[in-house]
């Protein structure tokens, strides 16, 4: 069942949002080589329980361990943050997190570069970011699924990257996972028809080589099949009838939360 979102429960998780946002505009600042990803881990959590009623939503969500995921390299997604990995100059991180505050969620995800990184792993970091800005641009009322998919595929598609389809946006409310499933391809003027009061997680998540991924052994951890460096952005979107409202930004700084 899709669950439309009232402007108060839209409110609602904006104020989820900003705290996130706000995570996502110090956490690249603390990213750099020697630092573990448990570092990066334990600093999220105080930020994020310094917000007054603010929880770490993944912590505990289907017995994931810890704040935040932390994807090095060819780890796609749902990465296990830990004192054994230690980010080394060229690295790229693709950190996901979640906050619950006042019984609503949101979810957002970043790449950063650890120092200097190639050229390579630049663009693709720019070219996901941008193509979640394309799905974003799409996701306004009287549009359809198929269209928010096919804006951040053909981003993909004009460098070749793998766009990974295993794994798909979500809608987000009072749980962090909802109807409707949001892929990151489709065609334009297919699927679901978006109504104000939508509110979806949209995540393009791009890879360098090919699309195929397969999970590691501690059940979490997913990785390009072909070992190729891989990035992660996503933001919670509302559709309103003034168009798309990205709820995990911080009020008043509307770029601030695409890094
Ligand atoms: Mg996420
Ligand atoms: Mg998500």
């Amino acid at each position: 069942m899709i669950e439309l979102k009232s402007s108060e429960q839209i409110e609602l998780m904006a104020r989820a949002g900003a705290v996130l946002a706000r995570l996502y505009e110090v956490l690249p600042g603390e990213v750099r080589p020697g630092r573990t990803t448990e570092d990066l881990d334990r600093f999220a959590e105080d930020f994020i329980r310094d917000h007054a009623g603010a929880t770490p939503a993944f912590k505990g969500l289907y017995g994931f361990p810890a704040t935040l995921c932390t994807s090095v390299n060819e780890e796609v997604v749902h990465g296990i943050p830990s004192t054994q990995r230690v980010l080394r100059e060229g690295d790229v991180l693709s950190v996901d997190c979640g906050v619950k505050l006042d019984g609503y969620f949101a979810d957002a995800a970043i790449t950063v570069p650890v120092g200097e990184i190639s050229t390579g792993a630049r663009r693709l970091l720019e070219v996901t970011d941008a193509a979640l800005a394309r799905g974003i641009e799409a996701a306004v009322p009287g549009a359809r699924l198929g269209d928010i998919g096919a804006a951040i595929q053909e981003g993909a598609r004009d460098e070749g990257y793998g766009v990974v389809r295993d794994l798909v946006g979500h809608g987000i409310g009072r749980e962090p996972h909802e109807e409707p499933q949001v892929p990151n391809w489709g065609r334009r003027g297919r699927g679901l028809k978006l109504s104000a009061g939508l509110v979806l997680a949209i995540e393009p998540m791009f890879n360098l080589g090919t699309a195929s991924i397969r999970t590691l052994a501690d059940e979490w951890t997913v990785v390009t099949a072909d070992g190729s460096i891989s990035a992660h952005f996503e933001h919670t979107v509302a559709i309103t009838e003034d168009g798309p409202r990205i709820l995990t930004t911080v009020p008043g700084n509307a770029t601030a939360a695409v890094a």
